[in-house]
């Protein structure tokens, strides 16, 4: 389903105009307005999800094949060092499109891209007990 409001939503669906670098009958991929880098795209699924909790079984499965399809495309044409593809999900992980989106970030030897962490120490005690409540959903 669509959501009037959401403005990734006209842009999947053509009732905005978009640079549109693929598109098929589930998914439109467009070349992002604020790249990260030369040929930064992002996945549009045309239905609404605001996030990956959200996002039926059925796109899910589908998203990561067009993700492979035109990223080594984009990889072949650009002549890239690598590509990260990445998805936000909340504010605190830099979600700002509240319309689920996968990002194709081509990335060069020396660019200025900053996507990374801190290396941290495991905590059994936490992971002992996080596994198990994990796997008791599951
Ligand atoms: P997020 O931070 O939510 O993971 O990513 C949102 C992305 O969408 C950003 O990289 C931003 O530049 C891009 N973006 C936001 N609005 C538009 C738009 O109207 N058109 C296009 N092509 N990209 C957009
Ligand atoms: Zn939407």
């Amino acid at each position: 389903m669509k959501d009037s409001n959401c403005i990734f939503c006209k842009i999947a669906n053509g009732e905005i105009p978009s640079r549109t670098l693929y598109e098929d009958e589930d998914f439109r991929v467009i070349m992002d307005i604020n790249p990260a880098s030369k040929g930064h795209a992002i996945i549009l699924p045309k239905e609404h999800a605001a996030n990956l909790y959200e996002l039926s079984d059925e796109y899910a499965s589908k998203i990561f094949k067009v993700a492979k399809k035109v990223g080594s495309a984009m990889v072949e044409v650009l002549g890239c060092d690598g590509l990260n593809v990445l998805q936000n999900n909340g504010e605190a992980a830099g979600q700002t499109v509240f319309h689920l989106h996968v990002h194709l970030i081509p990335r060069y030897k020396d660019d200025c891209v900053s996507i990374g962490w801190k290396p941290g120490e495991a905590d059994d005690t936490f992971l002992d007990s996080f596994v198990t409540k994990v796997q008791n959903i599951l």
